[in-house]
């Protein structure tokens, strides 16, 4: 539905120039966010989102560095310290996950470039320890499409009669929670999840990460091991914030404290923002909802840039053009409870 209406507020804009509606928005500042960029995508992922090509990444940064100037995070602090204003149009990239294609693809892209940008890592993946959950639901989907013998699939999840449609269907729809499930249908299918870390080494290693710190990059908590937050209670969200920063508090001297929501903050309590400035001493966080004004001081939104593989001139137009549009109902603020 908001992507109908995103592509209707896009249509309508379209006569208007990036400039005027950016004017007219008042929101100057803006925090494109990627996870992989690729000319492979892998299997892990290829089923979750999109992977952006090392071409259509290069346009991307094209476009923005003849639309925006690059900020530093020092910007992106200032950013927040003027009550999230500003009067020039800034970009700052953002990457989460803590793939390792962040660090062979994008750093010596963003190095060549003089871009600052944000990895947000998940300690419980690093140096390939363990793989996201969604990534396993990835694999056994390329699995399934890959053999089709869904045969003890099917009878393990009790889909009757077999269906290879809806056995994916099942497999998707499989949460943070149903862990076990997903682990043996895993081995049903005759996937070997640890094999998997071992060969394809899907994240970045704790040194490859403290490189990209020693550069300059800003490192920050991407949750322990990326649970939908709204589907855990306080206590749980919380736990993993506490266990992520330990680790990274560890390894890495951190001038600011950053962290962004895994998958997206809908739902999340007033109090937990205000447990992560109190107690985690948090700088900056982030959630991934498009352009927008979050009531939340020290929390900025992103716009994701892979939900669909188009160009960001589009997407970035789109998303004002979306921005003015609700304007107009006086829709573009996150209030909380
Ligand atoms: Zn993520």
């Amino acid at each position: 539905m908001r992507q109908v209406v995103k592509n209707l507020a896009y249509s309508l804009s379209k006569p208007f120039s990036l400039n005027f509606l950016r004017k007219l928005s008042g929101e100057q500042f803006i925090f494109p966010l990627y996870h992989l960029v690729s000319n492979n995508p892998p299997a892990h992922v290829k089923n979750l989102y999109n992977v952006t090509p090392v071409k259509h990444f290069l346009n991307d940064l094209d476009f923005l560095l003849q639309n925006f100037q690059p900020a530093s995070i020092n910007d992106v602090i200032n950013y927040i310290k003027e009550g999230k204003k500003s009067t020039k149009p800034f970009f700052f990239l953002s990457f989460d996950d803590g793939m390792r294609e962040c660090y062979e693809v994008v750093y010596p892209i963003l190095k060549q470039k003089g871009l600052e940008a944000a990895f947000f890592i998940n300690p419980a993946f690093v140096d390939n320890k363990n793989l996201f959950y969604r990534s396993k639901i990835s694999l056994i989907i390329d699995q399934i499409q890959k053999n089709g013998k869904i045969f003890e699939l099917s009878d393990f999840l009790k889909i009757y009669p077999i269906s290879t449609a809806k056995v994916i269907d099942k497999i998707s729809t499989l949460k943070y929670s149903d862990i076990d499930i997903i682990e043996k249908a895993g081995k049903k299918i005759g996937i070997d999840f640890n094999e998997y870390l071992d060969t394809y080494k899907p994240y970045m290693t704790l040194l490859q990460i403290k490189e990209l710190q020693e550069n300059g990059f800003l490192i920050g908590s991407h949750s322990y091991d990326h649970p939908k937050f709204w589907e855990i209670s306080e206590l749980e969200m919380r736990e993993q914030i506490k266990s992520s920063f330990d680790f990274i508090d560890n390894i890495i001297q951190l001038k600011v404290r950053s962290f962004a929501f895994p998958f997206s903050d809908i739902e999340t309590p007033i109090s937990f923002f205000n447990f992560l400035t109190e107690e985690i001493k948090l700088d900056v966080s982030f959630g991934t909802a498009g352009i927008k004004i979050d009531t939340e001081p020290v929390h900025i939104q992103r716009i994701p840039m892979d939900v669909e593989l188009k160009s960001a001139e589009r997407i970035i137009k789109k998303e004002y053009g979306y921005f003015v549009f609700k304007f107009l109902f006086g829709k573009n603020l996150i209030n909380r409870k």
